[in-house]
């Protein structure tokens, strides 16, 4: 039998709102029929919070803490999450934690007491795809309302539906039939950013029609190490946020570049020659600012944009 370790945080799969509190990660795993028989299960428990609360530090310790777990006697790891900032935290994974085996994370829409509950399903199939040998190499994964989410590519789409998931990049990478994954995509390993260390102040600005250059000078004058830029479409920005652009070169504070739209890459080549900005690919703009986080750590002094660079590329 395979061996996964579930390493719980809190979110909507451990609300108790009837009885006002949030329960502990052993209570939730003692609401899901099936689950030793799926694999023999150790639980450890990370935190209790409501994802809203988590921060990146903590989600780049979680990612470490599985990556310690995964090294040992153990096939997968699962991790029990508030939807919230689900999509933040698998992509930290994908980027912290070594290795081919598998890291899930699951969570619940809807709380254990309410009609319609989505957690224990969502948490026993989140442990059979952890278990299973197909789903070693494919990066960190979300699991919710029986499909599987690549966490590069996955997003919150919905706030109160179960279906609150998707992947607008690429669709889904795969789905839960009965109790074994079926995967639609090849495998892929993960290629994490060789980080010890993260650095957290970094900012996101997203672009409107008649930006101007306050929001990303608040940044710099806020003490931002490193800001993201979502910028319109393929790449195009409203002329006032350019001496902006100009002030976070002067000050040698990189700015990444991704789109604001649902998916897609930028092309960035005039803003790149003139400003020093970063092509950031095909990621939303959270998840370009964590993965500026790990760079500014793995990258030491070295922070001009030519070294930046080899961490998007
Ligand atoms: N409030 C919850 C959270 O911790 C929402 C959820 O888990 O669905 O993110």
């Amino acid at each position: 039998m395979a061996k996964v370790t579930i390493l719980t945080t809190g979110g909507t799969i451990a609300s108790r709102p009837g009885a006002g509190r949030m329960a502990h990660g052993d209570e939730v795993l003692g609401t899901v029929p099936g689950l030793h028989e799926a694999a023999e299960i150790v639980h450890e428990e990370f935190c209790v919070v409501a994802s809203s609360q988590m921060t990146p530090r903590m989600m780049f310790n979680l990612g470490k803490r599985a990556g310690e777990v995964l090294s040992g006697d153990v096939d997968g790891v699962v991790i029990t999450h508030g939807t919230d900032t689900m999509e933040e935290t698998v992509y930290m994974l994908d980027m912290v934690v070594p290795g081919p085996k598998p890291v899930v994370i699951t969570g619940a829409m809807r709380t254990a007491e309410e009609v319609g509950t989505d957690g224990a399903r969502n948490l026993l199939e989140a442990v059979q795809v952890a278990a299973s040998p197909q789903a070693r190499s494919r990066g960190a994964m979300l699991v919710l309302n029986d499909e599987i989410h690549l966490g590069r590519f996955v997003a919150k789409v919905h706030s109160s539906n179960p279906r609150a998931f998707g992947s607008p990049a690429q669709g889904r990478a795969g789905e839960v039939h009965g109790s074994q994954p079926v995967f639609y995509v090849p495998q892929s390993p993960r290629k994490p950013v060789p980080a010890d260390d993260i650095v957290t102040d970094v900012d996101l600005v997203r672009l409107y029609s008649g930006a101007d250059d306050r929001l990303i000078k608040a940044c710099v004058a806020g003490g931002a190490r490193g800001v993201v830029v979502e910028v319109m479409g393929k790449g195009n920005v409203p002329r006032g946020i350019l001496p902006g652009l100009d002030e976070c070169r002067k000050a040698g504070v990189p700015v990444v570049m991704v789109t604001r739209c649902q998916a897609g890459p930028v092309e960035i080549g005039r803003l790149e020659d003139q400003f020093g900005c970063i092509n950031g690919g095909e990621m939303t703009g959270l998840k370009a600012r964590l993965r500026l986080m790990l760079a500014l750590a793995a990258a030491g002094q070295d922070r001009g944009p030519e070294r930046m660079r080899q961490f998007f590329a």
